[in-house]
């Protein structure tokens, strides 16, 4: 049997109805921005395994550390014990992170990193006496697939079946020129009627959304609103952070910095999952109490693993370097250049970018999970390009090391993809 006749046996795939979807490919290995399928076929890794890979898969330096940390400690429960990986990590992360945070708390993926978020926020209220029961977030948002994280996302057929136990949620539209004057009052009447606890958002760049893109002028006077009424500002970062936006964190493009950042992803470079929650010490010594009672109650088994911990650490180095630094910039030129190249074309709705992140809407009529999207992503995949569209969407988020010349090969792919349209 094949491995896609094994998988079909006993798997259940994510994000996949399995009466009509396609078969899954089976990858038998990747290294740096390159995936090897079982058909002995090559694919340029355009989107990072959803974003995560971005120093290139199975890199040598973080394999390295992890091979060290996996011969030193492996696990140790993160109540009442502690470790060196941990304690370096948070180092190098309030060192990298907006002035104002200070603690962090770790979880296994982004939906619990923001789960962890909306739970601060509410107990947050709740040690300091007050009830507050409501969260604002954006109406195309996504925050994770967790009940928390899900009830502050977009509403979609897909979680229909769970809306009547969500959270309580106001949604609100991501900003413009043109809407912010509403949403402005559309918050303040939010805050006359509701007991508001907290305000979730993708900053600048939200990527389920087909990675639309908001300005953070009008994000920074949204904020600014939270602020004087001490609604709990929640940044969620999981796709934004460790630089993709041209900056480490999105939030450094916006004044008004968050009480709490999510983060996840890239965070742990593709290697295992891991995912942080930080916060300001305000918050944090809302929690400290004589009573235990006022103590944040939330733990994962595998929190803080030294694994994932060592990993995010060489991450952040590796971040950190000139050579990567350097490939940033490169790629944002070169995205820049492939953007004047193709905006005009008439198959090409609209363009945006944000660092490292571009996309195109192509100008076609399409659904989300349509056949046209199996199309265009077969198109992509016989030329050896892994991309994912997202409706009529199409987006590049490669990883920081893809050579110029796999950079190309992407851009030509889509240059080829709009002839046939
Ligand atoms: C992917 C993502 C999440 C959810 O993270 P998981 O690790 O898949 O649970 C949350 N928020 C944003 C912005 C994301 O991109």
């Amino acid at each position: 049997m094949t491995l896609q006749e094994r998988d079909k046996k006993h798997l259940w795939h994510p994000l996949t109805q399995h009466k009509i979807h396609p078969e899954a490919l089976p990858i038998v290995k990747a290294k740096g921005a390159v995936l090897y399928g079982e058909d002995d076929k090559t694919y340029i890794d355009g989107i990072a395994s959803w974003y995560t890979a971005m120093y290139g898969h199975c890199n040598e330096y973080i394999l390295e550390k992890v091979q060290q940390q996996m011969q030193q400690l492996d696990q140790i429960v993160f109540a009442g014990f502690t470790h060196e990986p941990a304690i370096k990590l948070s180092e190098a992360l309030i060192n990298i992170l907006p002035d104002n945070q200070e603690k962090i708390f770790f979880s296994d993926n982004g939906s619990t990193a923001n789960e962890v978020g909306i739970k601060m926020a509410l107990q947050y209220h709740f040690n300091r006496g007050e009830k507050r029961n409501t969260i604002i977030a954006f109406e195309d948002g996504f925050h994770g697939d967790t009940f928390g994280a899900m009830s502050a996302s977009g509403l979609s057929v897909y979680n229909g079946p769970f809306e009547d136990f969500f959270i309580n949620v106001i949604r609100i539209p991501t900003p413009s020129f043109d809407t912010i004057d509403s949403i402005i009052k559309q918050i303040q009447e939010c805050i006359t009627t509701n007991e508001v606890a907290a305000f979730i958002y993708e900053p600048l760049v939200q990527g389920a959304n087909a990675m639309h893109m908001y300005e953070a002028r009008y994000l920074d006077q949204i904020l600014g609103i939270c602020k004087e009424n001490n609604i709990i500002t929640i940044a969620d970062e999981v796709m934004t952070g460790f630089g993709k936006t041209g900056k480490t964190f999105a939030s450094d493009y916006i004044e008004t910095k968050p009480d709490i950042i999510s983060l996840s992803k890239s965070l742990t470079a593709g290697f295992v999952p891991m995912a942080v929650t930080s916060c300001t010490q305000e918050i944090y010594n809302t929690f400290l109490d004589d009573s235990i009672g006022k103590a944040f109650f939330h733990a994962h088994t595998y929190s803080a693993n030294p694994i994932a911990c060592s990993v995010a650490l060489a991450a952040i180095e590796l971040l950190q370097s000139e050579e990567i630094q350097s490939n940033i910039n490169r790629i944002i030129k070169s995205h820049k250049q492939f953007d004047a190249r193709i905006k005009d074309h008439s198959k090409v709705k609209v363009t945006r970018q944000q660092g490292v992140i571009y996309a195109l809407d192509l100008d076609i009529e399409m659904d989300r999970y349509g056949k046209k999207r199996y199309e265009i992503f077969d198109h992509f995949m016989q030329r050896g390009v892994a991309l994912r569209p997202l409706g009529s969407t199409v987006y590049i988020l490669a990883p920081y090391v893809i050579t110029q010349e796999q950079l190309e090969k992407i851009y030509s792919t889509i240059d080829e993809l709009l002839e046939t349209l």
